[in-house]
């Protein structure tokens, strides 16, 4: 379990099926996404600058890699 409480995935590819089921009994847009504070994924909303087109995908992985290197997480 990651510090911020969230239910941890080792690889995007379960992270990616999680989300897809909560999608589907939620009703709500639920995506796999790699963690600010641990190696692992978690599943939620997306961000909102990503709902809007202002950022793609790629930015969000390389901001979130930028800063996992940061804390000395070796990707
Ligand atoms: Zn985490």
């Amino acid at each position: 379990m990651c510090i911020t409480g969230k239910r941890a995935y080792y690889s995007r590819a379960e992270a990616k099926k999680k989300a897809k089921d909560m999608s589907r009994r939620t009703g709500e847009r639920v995506i796999p996404y790699r963690c600010d504070v641990c190696p692992d994924w978690h599943i939620g909303k997306p961000p909102p600058g990503l709902i809007r087109g202002e950022v793609s995908r790629s930015e969000i992985h390389q901001h979130r890699y930028d800063r996992a290197r940061a804390l000395g997480y070796e990707q």
